[in-house]
């Protein structure tokens, strides 16, 4: 069986960022199991696993466009420091994550910068901008069950899962 839109695949992976470093990896865990072609995993790799079965190796390289988008100037916001002030007692510090609310719900934000009153959050995908290398060998292709494709995800061996 083959990786088609609609099956579930498993694999292992190793993710690495353009100068070599481990951002990601399933060593030592059970495998990735995701459903083809729905977009649950990023657009690049479903492009590339396209077809292939079980032991199939591949690398490869995808660009921001196919992973996680272009960094974009537009989800940098500058917002002043009093409006965290109401948020408990823990310190604002530059390089923390902070949940705030958006257009589209709750969001995470990365503490970019405080300047004075000032502080600049970058709403961005922590990957986005990233060229991304994969290594990835397909250990089992599968179809998926009714429950998986109404669910849109794969679940584990023995039907169990979480949400
Ligand atoms: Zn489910």
């Amino acid at each position: 069986m083959t990786i088609t839109k609609n099956k579930v695949a498993l694999i292992h992976y190793t993710l690495k960022d353009e100068s070599g470093e481990v951002l990601d990896s399933s060593e030592g865990r059970e495998p990735l199991a995701f459903i083809q072609g729905i977009g649950n995993i990023i657009e690049g790799l479903e492009e590339k696993l396209e077809g292939k079965t079980v032991g199939d190796r591949i690398e490869t390289t995808i660009s921001p466009e196919k992973a996680y988008g272009l960094r974009s100037e537009e989800n940098v916001h500058i917002v002043p420091l009093s409006s965290f002030q109401a948020d408990g007692d823990e310190k604002l510090v530059e390089g923390m994550q902070v949940r705030v609310e958006t257009n589209e719900g709750v969001s995470l934000a990365d503490v970019a910068k405080i300047d004075g009153e000032e502080v600049t959050l970058d709403l961005n995908h922590p990957l986005a901008g990233e060229t991304l290398h994969f290594t990835v060998e397909v250990v089992d292709v599968r179809d998926a069950s009714k429950e998986e494709l109404e669910h849109g995800h794969a679940h584990g061996p023995g039907g169990h899962h979480h949400h």
